[in-house]
C-alpha cells in the first residue's frame, strides 16, 4: 500500500477531505455539463426560480379570501394584486432582461470568457461556508446601495422610486426594479463569487438562495414556515420586514437579515 501513495501523492493533494458532494458534482457535470457551461445559464437558472418561486404567490394573491387557509397570514389585508399588476411586472422583468441582463451577459462573456468547470465538487464546509458568506456579502452591499438610495432623494428619483410603486408587496414585484438596480445587484452577483473565490455550485445555490429570499421579502404572507420563523433570534427579516419597507420606506433596508438596520438603527418590526 506504500506504493500506491508514493505513486499517487497528488491524488491526496488536489481531493478535499470531504468528498459529500462530489456524487452530486459528478451527476450535474456528467448529465447536464454543456447547458451549465454557457454563459447563459446563471440567467437562465435566476429567471425560472424567480418564476417558479413567485407562481404560486400569484395564484394566491388570485384567490384571496377563497383560500382563507393562505389568507389569514396575508400581511396587509384586502391589498391584493389584480391581473393587471401581476402582468406589468411580468413585462417589467422581460423589459429589463432583453435591455439590461442579456446585453451584460454577452458583454461579460467576451470581457471574461468562462473557465472551464472544475472537475472536484466543493467540500461540504466550503459549500456552507461559502453559500452564507456570499449571502452575508450580498445583503451589506445591498444594504449600503438602499440605504443610500432612500437618504439621497436623485439616486431614488431616479433609480429606487419605481420599486415603491406597490406599498403592498406582491411575489412578481420582486423584480419591479429600475435598470440601474438590476445592474448593481448583477454587479455584486459576477464579481461576489471571484472575490470570495466561490466554486460554481456554491455560486449557484447562493442564486436559488437569495432569489427565494427576494421573493419571500415581496410574498405580503407572514406564513408560519417563513424564514424569519424558521431561522432563530429573529436574524432573518423575511416578509414581514420588507413588507414594513414598503409601508415605511425609510425602515428595514437590509434585504436578507436583520443585523445592520438593528446597528444602524433603522430596524421596525411589524405593527
Ligand atoms: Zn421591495
Ligand atoms: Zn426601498
Amino acid at each position: 500500500t506504500s506504493n500506491v501513495t508514493i505513486a499517487f501523492p497528488s491524488l491526496h493533494v488536489s481531493r478535499p477531505s470531504d468528498l459529500t458532494l462530489q456524487p452530486f458534482w459528478d451527476y450535474i457535470i456528467f448529465n447536464y455539463g454543456f447547458a451549465v457551461k454557457s454563459p447563459f445559464f446563471p440567467v437562465f437558472l435566476a429567471f425560472s426560480c424567480f418564476f417558479f418561486y413567485s407562481l404560486p404567490f400569484g395564484i394566491l394573491d388570485i384567490l384571496g379570501e377563497k383560500a382563507n387557509f393562505f389568507y389569514k397570514y396575508k400581511i396587509q389585508k384586502g391589498k391584493q394584486a389584480d391581473i393587471q399588476m401581476m402582468g406589468l411586472c411580468m413585462y417589467q422583468t422581460i423589459y429589463n432582461h432583453l435591455m439590461f441582463v442579456f446585453p451584460a451577459v454577452i458583454v461579460n462573456w467576451f470581457w471574461m470568457p468562462p473557465a472551464p468547470l472544475p472537475v472536484i465538487a466543493p467540500s461540504l464546509p466550503d459549500f456552507l461556508f461559502g453559500v452564507l458568506g456570499s449571502l452575508l456579502l450580498f445583503d451589506f452591499q445591498y444594504f449600503i446601495w438602499h440605504l443610500l438610495h432612500h437618504k439621497i432623494h436623485w439616486l431614488y428619483k431616479n433609480f429606487h422610486a419605481i420599486h415603491h410603486d406597490y406599498s403592498a408587496p406582491f411575489s412578481w414585484a420582486t423584480q419591479h426594479l429600475g435598470g440601474m438596480e438590476l445592474i448593481s445587484v448583477g454587479l455584486w452577483n459576477n464579481t461576489n463569487p471571484i472575490l470570495l473565490k466561490c466554486h460554481p455550485l456554491i455560486t449557484w445555490t447562493v442564486a436559488l438562495v437569495g432569489i427565494w429570499m427576494s421573493v419571500e421579502d415581496h410574498i405580503g404572507y407572514d406564513f408560519p414556515w417563513g424564514l424569519n420563523h424558521i431561522i432563530p433570534f429573529g436574524l432573518c427579516g423575511g416578509a414581514p420586514a420588507h413588507d414594513m419597507h414598503h409601508q415605511k420606506p425609510h425602515k428595514n433596508f437590509a434585504p436578507f437579515f436583520t443585523h445592520w438596520d438593528i446597528i444602524f438603527g433603522t430596524a421596525i418590526t411589524i405593527e
